[in-house]
């Protein structure tokens, strides 16, 4: 595996390839991430994974500084897996100067994760259309674990007419259904054990809507009810359309259910799609 860290040395690395994936990241790999690298080896002649902690996507008040960064352990996991390039720029490569052209995205990208981490989701189109820029990819795979974001580059990619495939993958969970996050290592003991309600919350409205229930609104009551019950403070829980990320009708036949809540100062996002009968 190469590890390169300037634009020049990786566009000389990927002359003349045939078919390149890139899996975007901020590092601090685990198995969420792992299992979109084995599916890009199974799609591309070369894969990239990119490795970097994006500025532009943290407000001042977020965790940039304490975003865990575990380089060296990165690489040895992507060797590991037969992965051909860790692409690993630095601030000054990827911003020289300061960034002023960011990319204007859509009232979806002020919602749920939009509402409550305002610039967000153009700090996070803006950096994964410089690494399409820089890569030039065939294919660009996603998590639905970040299932706005997905929702959002999907969108950029049609509307821009970009010429990248976006493939996604299922969310990679722990044994008792916390979905696998870098930020679960903010967790202490006690709050670990209880982050898993995040995914039965989500879960117990599944199972309510596929008995039929369909108002919504007041499932996602009960759902931050009961959660903060327990002692989270609740973002949002929405039931939404999976396809247009607008509030369920209950005629829709493919729901999603995003949310985002926090316990003790760590903040989890997860989700659940839901196919009706
Ligand atoms: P991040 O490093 O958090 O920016 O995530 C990089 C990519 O990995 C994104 O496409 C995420 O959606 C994806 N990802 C993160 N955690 C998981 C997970 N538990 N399951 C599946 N994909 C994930």
């Amino acid at each position: 595996m190469k590890v390169i860290s300037t634009i020049s040395e990786l566009r000389t690395a990927l002359k003349g390839i045939n078919k390149i994936a890139l899996v975007p990241t901020m590092g601090n790999l685990h198995e969420g991430h792992l299992a979109l690298v084995r599916k890009a080896k199974k799609c591309a002649d070369c894969v990239v994974v990119s490795i970097y902690v994006n500025p532009l996507q943290f407000l001042p008040n977020e965790d940039f500084n304490q975003y865990p960064r575990t380089l060296s352990e990165d690489c040895k996991l992507l060797q590991n897996l037969d992965v051909d390039i860790a692409f690993v720029p630095d601030d000054k490569i990827l911003f020289p100067v300061k960034q002023k052209i960011l990319v204007l995205l859509p009232p979806v990208a002020d919602q749920f994760e939009g509402k409550f981490r305002p610039g967000f989701f153009r700090g996070v189109a803006t950096i994964v259309l410089k690494l399409f820029n820089i890569i030039q990819p065939d294919i660009a795979l996603f998590g639905k674990k970040d299932y706005q974001q997905l929702h959002i580059i999907r969108l950029m990619v049609q509307q821009l007419d970009l010429p990248i495939e976006i493939l996604d993958e299922e969310i990679i969970r722990a044994s008792d259904g916390l979905a696998l996050s870098s930020r679960n290592r903010y967790l202490n003991d006690i709050q670990r054990i209880e982050a898993c309600h995040l995914y039965q919350t989500l879960n117990t409205v599944k199972t309510d809507i596929q008995a039929g229930q369909n108002r919504f609104a007041s499932l996602e009551e009960n759902a931050v009810r009961v959660l903060k019950t327990r002692g989270w403070s609740v973002d949002y829980i929405a039931v939404l359309n999976q396809v247009s990320l607008i509030p369920a009708h209950p005629e829709d036949k493919a729901l999603v259910v995003l949310a985002a809540a926090r316990i003790g100062q760590t903040r989890l996002i997860d989700n659940i799609e839901i196919l009706k009968s």
